[in-house]
């Protein structure tokens, strides 16, 4: 009899919940990954440097489980066909995860937890891991919070030690089934190549978790720690940054609980993946207008903070996260275009992508979701240039045709703008 481990958002063989779980029952663990084809099949740009930066870490864990005399096996297909296979190939015990909290994920699981269950008298067991609190710890009365500031408060008044210690599971290496090497299909042979994008380094610095506060709204500079996409995937563990962050700087930690926030906001909340968080804002009427879409969405509205946002966002897959406010807020509020348009575009193009935060980001730019301060928040994409890049370091580093006659004119004015979204806002909520 054997367990299945199964890698999803978790793609490291260090401190990692159910790994180590999985390793300490009595059976071997049979490591499992699959490109499920349900979601590469929906990504149009070949070139995704997400399925890269898997597959990169996939062949990394290989190599680790080589080293110990194992093998993963690594699937391409449907998850359910996936387990078909290893229903048939082995005597499965129980299959070990780690909960995800996007709702097409959890159905996901309970579809598999059933299969595995009649099909092999099999346990799915499941475990928190992404995480440091779940809903269920920090729900006041039974009910989730729907604020950040009395949530985060809350956090940090129930934290302890063990909440953060390591689940070691890179020392249970030998409890990994034994076996010949079974070959990882090549990226090209799942459809996808290269994007040749460089990935921000998986080694937290804690030279700029100290400063933090002070560098972080600063987009010309490396203020901020890159550990997105490696939280993403999990290829780092959210208990080792708390861990190592947490007596640095308390600002960087309070970034740490926003991202618990929106991943128990979408929990708990999972209408937020299509509708506003505040049912309130539903009467909004947007502009959508499909030129000024595009024209954000390439960098050419004219203000010169948003477009070098979008244009960093185009050619590296990141945007600072200063610049992500001040473009969600340009696109929501000064364009009157709907959060959704936007937060796909995000979709589509974030190396970091992740339901939860892009959701939360957006409907909060937008002020239909979970900030206590709504819609009369305008930015002004001037003055926020002003504050944050006084000398234009960022905006030129991405906008190399700023002084020729090409570059566009400001497709709306500020202030109209500023009284059309005002209007918009109040009309909707009735005001
Ligand atoms: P740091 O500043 O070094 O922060 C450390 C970590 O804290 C981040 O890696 C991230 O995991 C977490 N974090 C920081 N800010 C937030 C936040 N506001 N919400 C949730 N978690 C946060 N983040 C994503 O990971 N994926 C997204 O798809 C995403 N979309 C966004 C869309 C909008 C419109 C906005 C305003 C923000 C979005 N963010 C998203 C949050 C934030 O911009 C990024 O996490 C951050 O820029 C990543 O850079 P970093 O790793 O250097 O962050």
């Amino acid at each position: 009899k054997v367990s299945i481990f199964w890698f999803r958002r978790d793609l490291r063989l260090n401190d990692n919940t159910a790994l180590y779980n999985a390793l300490k029952s009595q059976n071997e663990v049979v490591p499992l990954f699959i490109f499920d084809t349900e979601i590469l099949d929906k990504l149009e740009d070949k070139k995704d440097a997400r399925v890269e930066f898997i597959h990169l870490y996939i062949m990394k864990i290989q190599e680790q489980l080589k080293q110990v005399g194992s093998t993963l096996i690594v699937k391409h297909g449907t998850v359910d066909n996936a387990f078909k296979e290893l229903v048939s190939e082995f005597d499965i015990q129980s299959v070990y995860v780690n909960r995800d909290y996007e709702s097409s994920a959890k159905q996901r699981d309970e579809r598999i937890k059933k299969y595995v269950k009649q099909s092999a008298n099999a346990e799915f067991y499941d475990f928190k891991d992404q995480v440091i609190f779940e809903a269920s710890s920090t729900n006041k009365d039974g009910s989730p919070y729907k604020v950040f500031t009395p949530y985060s408060k809350k956090w940090l008044s129930i934290l302890t030690s063990e909440d953060y210690s390591c689940r070691p599971s890179e020392s249970l290496m030998e409890k990994f089934w034994k076996s010949p090497e079974r070959k990882v299909m090549s990226l090209e042979e799942i459809g996808f190549e290269k994007a040749g994008i460089p990935f921000p380094s998986v080694e937290l610095n804690e030279k700029i978790v100290k400063n933090y506060d002070k560098t972080r709204d600063t987009p010309s500079i490396e203020g901020t720690t890159r550990m997105s996409v490696h939280l993403r995937f999990g290829t780092v563990s959210i208990r080792d940054l708390v861990r190592r962050s947490k007596g640095l700087n308390a600002t960087y930690l309070n970034e740490l609980i926003w991202r618990d926030f929106y991943m128990m906001i979408l929990d708990q909340f999972p209408h937020v993946e299509n509708n506003n968080f505040k049912p309130a804002y539903d009467k909004l009427v947007w502009r959508n207008n499909v030129d000024e879409f595009m024209a954000w969405c390439e960098g050419k509205t004219g203000y010169h903070l948003v477009d070098a946002g979008m244009r960093q966002l185009n050619q590296t897959g990141y945007m600072h996260n200063r610049v992500r406010m001040v473009v969600a807020s340009f696109l929501t509020k000064h364009l009157l275009i709907d959060w959704k348009w936007g937060e796909r575009y995000f979709a589509s193009k974030l190396l970091d992508y992740d339901l939860s935060a892009n959701n939360g980001g957006w409907q909060w730019a937008a002020g239909t979701g979970t900030d206590a301060q709504p819609y009369f928040r305008i930015f002004n994409p001037d003055s926020q240039q002003k504050k944050f890049d006084p000398n234009y370091t960022y905006i030129k580093t991405w906008i190399k045709d700023l002084n020729t006659k090409t570059y566009p004119k400001p497709i709306v004015d500020h202030k109209l703008a500023r009284e059309r979204c005002l209007q918009a806002f109040k009309k909707a909520l009735g005001q």
